[in-house]
C-alpha cells in the first residue's frame, strides 16, 4: 500500500497544524524534508517520541515544526505513521503538505487514514464509521454514544451472539454428521433460549435507533400558535439569545427563523412560524400555507396556546391539525388570569404542559415532556446505539433470520432448517461489523468522510 498524507487538522488559522503521513515510507518521506535540531533523524528514534525542527520545501524553511513518530504497528492506522505539528495556518500547513508530497506521499482519499486501519484490524466497521460521529458531534449525548461505538460495544454485541449461535450451530452439525459418535443431543430449551436471548439483545439495539438519530442529528421542531401565544418569546428562552423579534403586535413573526438548541439530551432544529390565522394579506396566506406544510414535515410540533385568552377558530384548527403527530401543546402565560378551555386541549392533545414563557416557569418540565416524546428521556449511550441506515439495515436482516429460526423452531422443522438461519444471522452480524462486508459497501461508508481522518 502507498504512503499517503493529509492535512488532519481543521481548514482555518489555528494554533497549530498537523500533517498527517502513514504508509511504510513515511520515516524516509519525513527525514526528506525535516531537518531536527538535535541533527537526530525520524528513522532511528523510538516509535512514540519527538523531535523539534525545520520543515524545508526546495531547500527553504517553511516552518518550525514538532515531529512525533508512531511505529507500525502501534499508530491510528497499523502503519507507520509521522505527524508534523507545525504552525496552523491556510498556507503553511498547504505548504507542509505539498513539501511531504513532494517528497514521495500521495495526497490521501476521504477517510484514508480511518480506512486503513479498519483495513489493518485496528477497529471494526461500526467503529471506523463512530470516529466520524465523534468528530460531527453537536452535543455530549451524541459525542459520548459515538464513544462508546468507539469503544467498541456494538461489536462486543454482535460478537457475543456470534459465538453463541456459532456454538449451537456447530453442535447441531456434529450432531447431524457423525450420528455414530457420541455426541450428546442438543436440547430444545437449550437452542430456544439462544434464539430468544438473541433476538432480545438485536430487538433492543435496534430500539436505540431513533433516539440516536435524534440524539446526532437532532429533530426538526415547529413552533406553532396563533400570534402573540408567545412563540418567540419561549424560542428565544429555549435558545438562550434573542433572535425571533418580540413584540406584542400580532403578527410580526411571518419567516420561518432557524435555529439549533439542545434541550436535554435533544437537539431541536427549531422554527418559528407565522401561526395560521385566516387572512387576506397575500403574504401572510404565503406564510399560513408554509405553516401547514411544516407542521406535517416535522418531528416535532410544540403548539402554543395563551391561556389568557379563549380558544378561537385558529386554535380549534391547530389542535385538530396535530392531534396525531408527535406534539406537545404549551399552554402559556399562566401568570396572567385563566380564560383558556384547557380541558378541551387536554382531551384531544395527549401531551399538555402549562408554562410561563416570560417567569421561565415549568420549562423544565417542558424539557422532560420534548425528551419523553422524541423516546431520549432513558437514552444510555453506554448501551450502545444504532448509528446509520446501514447497520440498521444489518441488524434488522439478522433480527429477521432470528425469527426465522424461531419459527422454525415453533413448527418442528429440522435442526438443519435452524442452522441454516443461523448461519445467515452470522453472516449480517458480520457484515454490520465489516468482518466481511464487501468492497461497495467499505468505500460507501468511507466516502462520507473528510480527507484527513
Ligand atoms: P408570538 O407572536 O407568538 O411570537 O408572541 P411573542 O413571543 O412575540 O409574545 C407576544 C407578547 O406576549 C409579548 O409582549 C411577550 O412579552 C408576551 N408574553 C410571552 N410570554 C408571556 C408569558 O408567559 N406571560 C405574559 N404575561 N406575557 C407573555
Amino acid at each position: 500500500m502507498s504512503t499517503v498524507a493529509a492535512i488532519s487538522t481543521a481548514q482555518g488559522q489555528g494554533g497549530i497544524g498537523i500533517i498527517r503521513i502513514s504508509g511504510k515510507d513515511s520515516f524516509t518521506i519525513a527525514d526528506k524534508i525535516f531537518k531536527s535540531v538535535s541533527k537526530k533523524k525520524v528513522q532511528d528514534i523510538p516509535g512514540y517520541t519527538a523531535l523539534f525542527g525545520y520543515v524545508y520545501k526546495d531547500k527553504e524553511i517553511i516552518d518550525e515544526a514538532v515531529v512525533l513518530k508512531f511505529a507500525a504497528p502501534k499508530s491510528f492506522t497499523g502503519e507507520n505513521v509521522v505527524e508534523i505539528s507545525c504552525h496552523g495556518g491556510l498556507y503553511v500547513t498547504k505548504e507542509v503538505l505539498s513539501a511531504v508530497i513532494s517528497a514521495g506521499a500521495e495526497p490521501a482519499g476521504p477517510g484514508e487514514f480511518t480506512k486503513r486501519a479498519y483495513l489493518n484490524g485496528k477497529m471494526d466497521l461500526t467503529e471506523a464509521e463512530s470516529v466520524m460521529d465523534i468528530i460531527s458531534a453537536k452535543s455530549k449525548s451524541a459525542a459520548r454514544a459515538a464513544l462508546y461505538v468507539k469503544e467498541g460495544v456494538l461489536y462486543k454485541k454482535s460478537q457475543e451472539i456470534k459465538e453463541l449461535l456459532l456454538d449451537k450451530a456447530a453442535h447441531l452439525s456434529a450432531w447431524a454428521d457423525y450420528p455414530e459418535e457420541d455426541i450428546p443431543e442438543i436440547s430444545y430449551s437449550s437452542i430456544s433460549d439462544a434464539i430468544n436471548t438473541s433476538i432480545e439483545t438485536l430487538e433492543k439495539l435496534l430500539s436505540t435507533y431513533n433516539a440516536g438519530q435524534v440524539i446526532k442529528e437532532g429533530i426538526d421542531t415547529v413552533i406553532v400558535g396563533r400570534p402573540n401565544a408567545g412563540k418567540s418569546t419561549l424560542m428565544n428562552l429555549l435558545a438562550g439569545r434573542e433572535k425571533s423579534i418580540v413584540t406584542s403586535i400580532a403578527g410580526t413573526t411571518r419567516d420561518v427563523v432557524e435555529d439549533t438548541v439542545l434541550v436535554g439530551n435533544v437537539l431541536l432544529n427549531l422554527s418559528d412560524t407565522a401561526g395560521i390565522r385566516e387572512t387576506d394579506n397575500e403574504i401572510e396566506k404565503i406564510g399560513v400555507k408554509k405553516t401547514f406544510e411544516r407542521i406535517h414535515s416535522c418531528g416535532l410540533v410544540i403548539a402554543l396556546f395563551d391561556c389568557s385568552q379563549k380558544l378561537n377558530k385558529e386554535d380549534m384548527a391547530l389542535i385538530d391539525e396535530i392531534k396525531n403527530i408527535p406534539s406537545v401543546a404549551v399552554i402559556n402565560k399562566t401568570d396572567l388570569k385563566n380564560r383558556l378551555d384547557s380541558d378541551y386541549i387536554e382531551k384531544n392533545i395527549k401531551n399538555v404542559v402549562y408554562i410561563s414563557a416570560k417567569n421561565q416557569h415549568n420549562i423544565d418540565e417542558l424539557k422532560e415532556i420534548i425528551e419523553k416524546i422524541t423516546g431520549t428521556e432513558d437514552f444510555d449511550p453506554s448501551a450502545g446505539v444504532i448509528a446509520n441506515e446501514r447497520q440498521r439495515d444489518a441488524v434488522s436482516k439478522a433480527l429477521s433470520s432470528l425469527y426465522e429460526a424461531k419459527n422454525a423452531m415453533e413448527l418442528g422443522m429440522t435442526m438443519d432448517a435452524i442452522t441454516v438461519s443461523f448461519q445467515e444471522t452470522i453472516d449480517f452480524l458480520l457484515e454490520l461489523t465489516g468482518e466481511s462486508a464487501g468492497e461497495e459497501i467499505v468505500d460507501k461508508v468511507f466516502h462520507n468522510f473528510c480527507v484527513g481522518k
